[in-house]
């Protein structure tokens, strides 16, 4: 049941949907409005079959073991490293060497040759070998730290979304799959206890015995929300509390950018596609439990900007969706918190020291103009204001229904996505992740839903 348009012929799909480049910015979008601190930032979602795969930018980075290592330290024991991987390994295709690699899976991965680099990018990877970072030819490699091409879910220039790596013609034709888009879900209805039924906006009731909720991290909240699941405040918005679920919308996590944009020369720009190829994982040597927690992208953004976008990946602060209303027209009050945390505002601002001084490089001689923002020197209390004004993300926000063991006070659901205050309800969507990752989140949402599915089906 997806509130979305849904296309089976990936070959006649519009064009924001097929082509990498394209952001999500077009047709297929919720369009919430985010906070963050005094500043409004658009927070893309995907509204189609396939979800925010078939908006995003197909950047294929797996999480680290660390990111897992944490995962397990929060009493998921569950999600320790050999496992992922092993699902990492069956969900992908990946021609790169290595026994952590897969070749089989649904997904394929592909990274640039050197050859096929745009002028920027080549300019980029020389500037930052320059500057003492490694050459890494596979960045989903073990202990891989540095510049290389980016891993992405592509075919050619085209995104591989979850719809069309894992909803093919066999799946489709599958007697007990029936795919409803244009539905949108209203809520949830529970009876002793256990969901029964879920309405969709117009009125139409659908009933069943398992119901799995995967609207993502924004969606799912709203939806627990507005079904009463969540903690006593919800009687404010006048939506009866029906089950005591004190973490859905609590904990949302998302990765800070700021870009560095520079003017650049218009006839370099090669049409501008594709939009990004290559990136640089670093260390701030801040962080305390993470090696890399920082990367910078460099992006061609308009026909004559390049920007390199910078994010703290290992950001401590975190935000929340809220209901405004019960009804489902409302749009959610959304606080994204970004570089809402002091640590987080001290990476962003060293990913912007490594970003000017890659720039100044003379491999990007004859290429880049002026910056054009933040466009302030580096003294940090100008620079924290215009990040500050003007912040950007990542697009990874995760944890407002997170998992967690049954001692866990905000713990939505149990290991595998079973929601512990009511009976018959699943949640498998980035939105249960306990931690953000110092990645992004595509693969990992797959990784984590075909574990949570597989031990659901053993279950029913
Ligand atoms: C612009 C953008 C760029 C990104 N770039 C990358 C990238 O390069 N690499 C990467 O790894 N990750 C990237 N991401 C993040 C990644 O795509 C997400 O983490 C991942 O898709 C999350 O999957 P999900 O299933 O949790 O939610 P989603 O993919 O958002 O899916 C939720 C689905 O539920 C539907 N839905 C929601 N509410 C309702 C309702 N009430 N009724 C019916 N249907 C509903 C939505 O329409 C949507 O189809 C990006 C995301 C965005 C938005």
């Amino acid at each position: 049941v997806e509130a979305g348009p849904d296309y089976p012929d990936f070959d006649t799909a519009p064009y924001d949907i097929r082509d990498n480049s394209a952001l999500g910015f077009l047709e297929h979008d919720w369009g919430f409005v985010a906070r963050a601190g005094d500043a409004e930032v658009p927070l893309l979602r995907g509204r189609v079959v396939g979800g925010s795969s078939a908006v995003n930018a197909t950047n294929a980075l797996r999480p680290l073991e660390s990111d897992f290592d944490r995962w397990v330290t929060l009493g998921l024991e569950e999600w320790g490293w050999d496992d992922c991987l092993k699902a990492f390994i069956e969900l992908e295709s990946d021609g790169a060497p290595g026994p952590w690699h897969g070749s089989n899976g649904r997904v394929p991965i592909r990274r640039y040759e050197t050859s096929e680099l745009q002028p920027f990018q080549g300019a980029f990877v020389h500037a930052a070998l320059r500057a003492g970072h490694q050459w890494v030819s596979d960045l989903n490699g073990p202990g891989a730290i540095g510049v290389g091409p980016t891993p992405m879910n592509r075919d050619r220039n085209t995104r591989m979304t979850a719809a069309r790596t894992h909803l093919d013609a066999r799946v489709r034709a599958r007697p007990n799959l029936r795919i409803r888009p244009g539905a949108e879900v209203d809520r949830l209805h529970v009876q002793r206890g256990r969901v029964h039924a879920v309405s969709l906006v117009g009125g139409e009731m659908i009933e069943g015995d398992v119901f799995v909720l995967c609207a993502g991290s924004v969606g799912s909240p709203l939806i627990l929300l507005r079904s009463g699941i969540g903690d006593s405040d919800l009687s404010a918005v006048g939506v009866e509390q029906v089950a005591d679920a004190a973490g859905v919308g609590r904990h949302l996590r998302e990765h800070p950018a700021a870009m560095v944009v520079f003017e650049a020369d218009s006839a370099e720009m090669r049409g501008m596609f594709p939009v990004a190829q290559t990136m640089l994982t670093a260390s701030s040597g801040l962080s305390d439990d993470a090696l890399i927690d920082l990367h910078v992208i460099p992006l061609t953004i308009a026909p004559d900007q390049f920007a390199l976008m910078v994010s703290p990946v290992r950001p401590l602060a975190t935000g929340s969706v809220t209901l405004r209303s019960a009804s489902v027209e409302a749009h959610p009050s959304i606080d994204l918190a970004l570089f809402g945390h002091e640590h987080d505002l001290a990476v962003g601002l060293r990913g912007i020291e490594i970003a000017r001084s890659l720039a100044r490089d003379a491999a990007f001689d004859g290429l880049l103009g002026a910056e054009l923002a933040p466009g302030v020197g580096d003294d940090h209390v100008a620079l924290t204001r215009a990040i500050r004004e003007a912040p950007s993300l990542y697009y990874h926000a995760c944890g407002t229904c997170s998992m967690g063991p049954a001692d866990s006070p905000d713990a939505v659901v149990d290991p595998f996505g079973r929601v512990r205050s009511v009976e018959g309800l699943w949640v498998i969507d980035a939105s249960i992740f306990p931690d953000i990752p110092s990645t992004p989140t595509n693969l990992a949402t797959m990784m984590v839903a075909s574990r949570c599915a597989g031990a659901l089906s053993d279950l029913i």
